[in-house]
């Protein structure tokens, strides 16, 4: 490496070492932390998370900068050094260009949006949120005159969590998924032979699902010498170093899915983080790339393994000990057809493969109206329950049910939603990659034998750590752009079979 990379790149320690300090201590927050430490951690969080920004949006960072990119001029776009320094270049022109004042007044604005949000879903009353709601679509107009776009408003919201790609390029991709999506849902409620689910609203006694969820993920190679598991309301995954990288799951004694995929897809996430080569510690290339890469290694160990039938092949019997009294009668087949129900309903994150990306296409089209001045704050729950009559053919009875249920507008983070769907699409391509580069790559997993795919996605995409975009990382690798057909095929083809179409 070169010497002014070098010393740009040692300069930046000191910041990701506050910054995973700052993780620690959120990840306390929602882990372990009493009630009563809410106020001096918000203090304590907020105090570092000043340092971290000073440190980095500095004058020496920007001079150290400089010296670095002239370093590594002419160098190869996919060397290790250019990336560095492109990466820090990306971030460093963002938090530049957004003015201290701006930064405390957003933080402001949507802690108080957040307590406001809670309360308004518990009482479901909008109307408590709406006022709050507003600020944050005028701050949101601020951050996108100042950090500017190409195109239309919302790319600028976009590129903080899907750098590289567009609102039109989203755009097309969700017309192209949604119209792969609504004939077969369509033949699913019309034609879908009925599948059965009782089985799995039985009681499963949580300290039985705790341990079948780490025989699963040891098993799929999660290294819990390098991690731990513990138990939070909403599931994450967070990483404090290269050898410590923790996730979180939840328990419910009539509902075993939800830890069960809840594990399995923190524990894609993690697979992810462990797979970055130790070389990008303390670095920005130290951590998984965007958003939608990350979703993608999630969702695919979710739902292309996790949901498959050739990994229940060799769960179902485990399992089976665990529960021996709530699962001894159930077959492959009659639980890997309830594991895999299709059901359209309210909330998001309780729903299938095929309804699922109905929900992020609702909050993408409402979060452009609002950006863009054609839906008014007052009006959104009238224009969520429309969307949700058109696509589901189900109307909330509730706000809390309807455009309350998410926390993510209460955090400020409008163009965060469609990298769900965006991670749905990639996983569906490497997984139909994989499958041809991998022979007998089900048959394995019916075996209990996980590791060719996790050495497939280590070399193809861990490897890289934030070095590239998404579509970068899918052009380079694979020669490939992001598209839709491959999640369409997958779920057409697996869900024809389930209901038998
Ligand atoms: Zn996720």
């Amino acid at each position: 490496m070169g010497e002014k990379v070098e010393r740009l790149k040692q300069h930046l320690y000191r910041y990701h070492d506050v910054s995973s300090a700052a993780s620690v201590l959120g990840w306390d927050q929602e882990v372990n932390m009493p009630p009563g430490g809410a106020e001096g951690r918000a203090e304590q969080l907020a105090t570092l998370s000043a340092i971290a920004h000073e440190l980095f949006v500095s004058e020496e960072t920007g001079r150290l900068l400089e010296e670095a990119e002239a370093e590594v001029e002419g160098m190869d776009y996919r060397s290790d050094e250019a990336s560095l320094v492109r990466v820090i270049r990306r971030d460093y022109d963002k938090m530049t260009k957004v003015p201290t004042e701006l930064v405390a007044e957003f933080s402001r604005v949507t802690s108080r949006a957040f307590v406001a949000w809670r309360e308004a879903r518990q009482k479901d009353d909008y109307g408590l949120f709406q006022p709050h709601l507003q600020r944050i679509l005028d701050l949101s107009h601020r951050f996108v005159e100042i950090l500017g776009y190409e195109e239309e408003p919302y790319d600028a919201l976009l590129d903080f969590y899907e750098p590289g790609m567009k609102t039109s390029q989203v755009r097309t991709l969700f017309e192209e998924l949604k119209g792969g999506l609504l004939p077969l849902l369509k033949r699913i409620q019309a034609e879908g032979a009925p599948v059965e689910t009782e089985f799995l609203h039985r009681t499963y006694p949580v300290e039985r699902q705790w341990d079948l969820t780490e025989v699963m993920l040891r098993k799929i190679g999660y290294d819990f010498t390098r991690g731990r598991q513990d138990k939070a309301p909403h599931p994450f995954t967070t990483e404090f170093s290269h050898g410590d990288v923790r996730i979180t799951t939840r328990l419910y004694p009539d509902f075993p899915q939800a830890a069960i995929f809840g594990s399995i897809h923190e524990g894609g996430h993690a697979l992810y983080e462990q797979g970055i080569p130790a070389k990008f510690a303390r670095t920005h290339l130290g951590h998984g790339a965007t958003l939608g890469l990350h979703e993608s290694q999630s969702r695919l160990w979710e739902n292309m393994v996790g949901r498959s039938r050739a990994f229940w092949r060799y769960f179902l019997p485990i399992m089976q000990a665990f529960f021996p009294k709530q699962l001894m009668e159930v077959d492959l087949d009659r639980f890997y057809r309830a594991i895999n129900a299709v059901k359209p309903d309210l909330i998001r994150v309780e729903a299938d493969e095929v309804t699922y990306n109905f929900h992020i296409f609702i909050r993408f089209e409402l979060e452009q109206a609002l950006i863009n001045g054609e839906l008014d704050v007052a009006d959104v729950p009238e224009a969520w329950n429309a969307k949700y009559e058109a696509y589901l053919g189900i109307t909330p009875p509730s706000d809390a049910d309807g455009c309350l249920q998410d926390v993510h507008w209460s955090h400020g983070t409008i163009g965060y939603f469609p990298t769900y769907t965006i991670g749905n699409l990639i996983s569906a391509q490497l997984f139909d990659r994989a499958r041809k580069e991998i022979d007998g790559l089900e048959a394995g997993f019916a075996e209990g034998e996980f590791k060719p795919l996790l050495d497939w996605l280590r070399e193809h995409v861990h490897s890289h750590g934030a070095k590239f975009t998404a579509p970068e990382l899918m052009e380079f690798e694979f020669g490939e752009t992001i598209s839709a057909q491959p999640l369409v095929d997958y779920l057409t083809q697996k869900y024809g079979e389930i209901y038998r179409l």
